[in-house]
């Protein structure tokens, strides 16, 4: 007999490339409204602080790079004072985000590269941003999409995750993933879709138990059966690895709402976060929903 997860995806095998852009844009409108207020999850003020903080992410959580980034953009608030850092001091206060000693290296060699190359701005265009010591188009769509409104697909962990999961690509390598995603759905969709992806992957569709049976896409996903199929067992899976002001959440087409609030700092880098309010027997999860520290990056 064939299992839910197996069922699941042969319905979906004999698609037709029509029929799969359809779903897809389905998918991106419902998490739309799944997270109203899905973002960049790196704190930031600027292209240059965004850039840094998106060097300093690889291998650990947004959360933990928050909880570095105001230490080290008060002692070197731009490009030139970075550029001038002493690596010892730099890599005390990045210590945390772990990997420390090459991403010191790193981003002081990037504000090298900023100061001599660019007058200490960050450019706004990918080719130029891809010439950057430890900046790859993963890297630099993140910039583009969020400071410049340079529409780009940020293929990171969950996007590539899911992105197969949803069989929006079969391939597992970032740049074909890109182009495959990037075929389904407008340009000026890009970020917005990438920044509600990783959301998905982060709160619900985790990578070793996603939680499928409180999934709001769940009618949509070849990978449904994948991960819990118990309503009751899925909700406790729900993780709000940055929720703290819950109450931003959105409706979902199963009735299902995720808290999706902004936080700034507010949960500690050393543990799971917690949000607080309890699951409603209406399909709503406005807490309590205990997160766990699966994938969390
Ligand atoms: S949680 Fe399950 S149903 Fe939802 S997107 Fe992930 S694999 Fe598909």
């Amino acid at each position: 007999m064939l299992s839910v997860a197996e069922k699941s995806r042969r319905r979906f095998l004999e698609e037709t490339p029509l029929g799969r852009t359809r779903r897809a844009r389905k998918i991106h409108r419902i998490l739309a409204d799944t997270y109203p207020t899905a973002h960049a999850e790196l704190d930031h003020r600027d292209a240059f602080e965004l850039l840094v903080a998106t060097v300093l992410s690889a291998q650990t959580t947004d959360v933990r790079v928050n909880s570095v980034t105001p230490a080290l953009f008060a002692a070197y608030p731009d490009a030139g004072a970075l550029a001038a850092a002493t690596r010892e001091d730099v890599e005390e206060i990045i210590r945390p985000t772990g990997f420390y000693r090459a991403k010191a290296r790193s981003i002081v060699g990037l504000a090298q590269s900023l100061v001599d190359e660019f007058g200490g701005e960050v450019p706004n265009s990918l080719e130029q941003l891809v010439t950057l010591p430890g900046v790859g188009r993963k890297t630099a769509n993140v910039v583009l999409g969020n400071v410049f409104d340079v529409p780009g697909l940020t293929i990171d962990t969950h996007f590539a995750r899911l992105a197969q999961r949803f069989l929006w690509t079969d391939s597992d390598t970032a740049d074909r993933i890109e182009k495959d995603v990037a075929a389904l759905f407008p340009r000026k969709d890009w970020t917005m879709l990438s920044h509600r992806v990783i959301w998905h992957g982060r709160r619900i569709c985790h990578a070793r138990t996603p939680a499928c049976g409180a999934c709001p896409i769940s009618a949509l996903c070849p990978a449904f059966g994948t991960g819990e199929l118990d309503e009751r067992k899925a909700r406790k899976l729900l993780r709000f690895e940055l929720a703290e002001d819950a109450g931003a959440g959105g409706k979902t087409d199963g009735g299902s709402r995720v808290d999706s609030g902004r936080a700034h700092g507010s949960t500690k880098a050393d543990g799971p976060a917690r949000t607080d309010a309890p699951t409603r027997a209406d399909g709503s999860v406005s807490g309590n929903a205990r997160t766990n520290e699966e994938d969390t990056r």
